[in-house]
């Protein structure tokens, strides 16, 4: 499905083709509760990234997070300059692939039944997560992909033109 997104002042919007819609997956490291995260997590979902179109590019800005060893880290975090809305991370590690932020898309997305909750090694000691057979939990990643939770589930959108 296509996808339609924003920041929250408009100075940046953008449509992605997802095959991936449901934000099942909300992750609590401290990077997206940081940068995107009030409730204590982020919720990502996943699009193609060669379909990306942006309207107010310039308005955009990159945050890569500094790694040990001054090093940075690859994933590019990007927001709006103007009003520091997170709108998506994009990797070129595996480039093909995008990653907005359920909260930047205004397309009403489909609700899932199930909710992963992931990293919670690093959820801080203030959050309700979710218990239940509803809400799998998982210290760190979970070994299924995105891709792999849409199939399982027949809920993969095959043939997106
Ligand atoms: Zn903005």
């Amino acid at each position: 499905m296509q996808l339609s997104g924003s920041c929250h002042c408009g100075a940046v919007k953008f449509t992605v083709e997802s095959r991936t819609p449901y934000p099942y997956m909300r992750c609590y490291c401290s990077i997206c509760r940081k940068t995107a995260g009030g409730g204590g997590y982020a919720i990502n979902i996943m699009g193609e990234t060669k379909t990306l179109e942006v309207k107010g590019k310039k308005n955009l800005s990159v945050y890569r997070v500094k790694l040990k060893r001054g090093k940075h880290s690859e994933a590019r975090r990007n927001f709006c300059r103007k009003c520091g809305s997170a709108l998506w991370v994009w990797d070129p590690r595996w480039g093909h692939w995008i990653y907005p932020f359920a909260s930047a898309i205004d397309t009403k997305l489909p609700k899932p039944r199930e909710t992963q909750h992931i990293l919670l090694n690093y959820a801080p000691s203030w959050v309700e997560v979710p218990r239940g057979k509803a809400h799998p939990h998982f210290r760190e990643f979970p070994r299924e992909s995105i891709e792999g939770w849409h199939r399982r589930r027949g809920l993969f959108e095959d043939g997106v033109p």
